[in-house]
């Protein structure tokens, strides 16, 4: 069941807090962009080291890789991008409204294959034309359906301006990885099976881009390619849909809003393909894909660039075309599917409050320290030695400061943050009663809790929180 109004409440928290801002607002905007604010980027970051904690320092055989996000226009060829890589558009007569046909028909369980040609695709939707409505108007009124082609192109290097031989921007951030898998093998010499991990950016021109982060027209995708030997594929496909799942439930996703879905589909060269979908205000829908893609795209690219792409086996000389093993997550789905899970409301102390029940790993920040009264220097300056204490005591970690507002309002501000921890000096830390002296109240964040503890165990609670 849609939540509309979920998705209105994530949307305005995630500007009002400096998480995500419209792209361009002061020009009225762009279409299908958007910015990371201050504690967006730290989210996203957060997300990002979790990710890659995962996928290169945790995995045996596992190389990072960051490449350049231009690339030969034969890149896009061989991939298949420039011919096959569109999309169904048709566009209200009433309202100019252009809607993605494969998504409104299967919104109504009727299946697009990607294969289809315009003649076939007019066909099915003329099948189907009564029971799809303008999300805009309502009208059933649409235009002939066009194949639209999503690739992003720039005049780089481009000094005749005819355009004849553009330059794209990436379509999907994992062509790099392809391009630069015979670099990896010759200077890191790995022992098939091996992986490389890498966040590149995308960009598509999305026909419709809607639901926030979801569908932009750039964004960033987390890719790994695991590269098999032929026919070695099934049980490091099952290891890897499970890996991911996992993964999901370490930041702190709770499990039933996560599901793993089986494409009904296969493009030709694929073994297999399941998307991770999360069940977002409007559904379950697509989060990340884990694909079996055989040798097609090594075997494209060793076509098209007639570079040899055979892996030659160290020990029996054996040479083949790995077969490769993808796993592609978006992160601002990833980012909006963290907001969705851990938003909460309750009515604590009596009060209605806005919380963000994020893992203390993810937390954009970790804790805030403020004086409880923000006129009284002795506090000011015993608050601002603590927090140099925590800084010291964490490296690495952001401690906020707030002492804007009465503490009950610092509160509310961090919990609508996802702050797991508040620590507040006053004057007890001074040493008014002398037993408490140097001790600090540490707040909880989704209880309300509040304790009494010195300053080295709070670095403590806040280290093991995080780790
Ligand atoms: P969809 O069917 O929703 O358009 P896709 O199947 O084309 O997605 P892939 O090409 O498999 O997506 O890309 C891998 C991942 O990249 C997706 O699972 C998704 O998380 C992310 N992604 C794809 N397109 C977008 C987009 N326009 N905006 C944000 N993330 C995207």
């Amino acid at each position: 069941m849609a939540d509309q109004n979920l998705m209105e409440k994530i949307v305005s928290l995630a500007k009002r807090r400096g998480f995500v801002y419209p792209g361009s607002e002061i020009y009225g905007g762009l279409a299908g962009t958007f910015d990371y604010g201050p504690h967006g980027v730290e989210l996203l970051n957060n997300l990002k080291r979790a990710w890659w904690d995962a996928n290169v320092y945790q995995k045996d055989n596992f190389y990072g890789l960051d490449a350049g996000m231009f690339k030969n226009p034969r890149t896009w060829e061989a991939s298949g991008h420039t011919s096959g890589f569109s999309d169904p558009l048709a566009e209200c007569k009433k309202c100019n409204t252009r809607i993605r046909v494969d998504k409104e028909l299967d919104a109504i369980g009727v299946t697009a294959d990607e294969k289809m040609s315009e003649e076939e695709i007019n066909k099915l939707f003329d099948e189907h034309r009564a029971e799809i409505a303008c999300p805009k108007c309502g009208a059933h009124d649409f235009s002939r359906v066009r194949k639209f082609n999503l690739l992003v192109k720039s005049n780089l290097g481009d000094f005749t301006s005819d355009g004849s031989e553009p330059v794209y921007l990436p379509g999907e951030a994992c062509q790099g990885i392809y391009l630069d898998y015979k670099n990896v093998v010759d200077s890191m010499h790995p022992k098939i099976p091996f992986g490389v991990a890498q966040i590149g950016k995308a960009f598509r021109n999305e026909i419709s881009p809607r639901n926030f982060l979801f569908r932009t027209r750039e964004f960033e995708q987390a890719d790994t390619q695991l590269f098999v030997k032929p026919n070695e594929n099934k049980e490091p496909y099952e290891t890897l849909k499970k890996e991911r799942m996992d993964w999901y439930l370490s930041i702190g996703i709770r499990p039933d809003n996560l599901r793993l879905k089986q494409h009904a589909n296969l493009v030709f060269y694929a073994k297999d393909a399941w998307d991770i979908e999360y069940n977002y205000p409007w559904g379950f829908d697509e989060l990340e894909g884990i694909h079996d893609r055989s040798d097609y795209d090594l075997t494209q690219h060793m076509q098209f660039s007639g570079a040899d792409l055979n892996y030659t086996d160290p020990e029996t000389g054996e040479k083949y075309i790995p077969w490769i093993l993808e796993t592609s997550m978006g992160m601002g789905r990833l980012f909006l599917a963290v907001l969705a899970d851990a938003y909460r409301e309750d009515g604590l102390g009596g009060e209605a409050r806005t919380y963000l029940s994020l893992s203390p790993k993810i937390a954009p920040v970790k804790a805030m320290v403020s004086p409880l009264l923000k006129n009284k220097p002795e506090l000011v300056e015993k608050a601002r030695e603590v927090r140099a204490a925590l800084r010291a005591a964490l490296p690495g970690v952001a401690i906020a400061w707030d002492d804007n507002g009465n503490i009950g309002k610092r509160y509310r501000r961090q919990d609508e943050i996802g702050t797991p921890f508040c620590v507040t000096i006053d004057f007890d830390t001074l040493g008014e009663k002398q037993e408490l002296k140097d001790t600090v109240t540490l707040r909880h964040r989704d209880s309300g809790e509040q304790e009494r503890l010195s300053i080295r165990e709070v670095a403590e609670r806040i280290s093991r929180a995080i780790s």
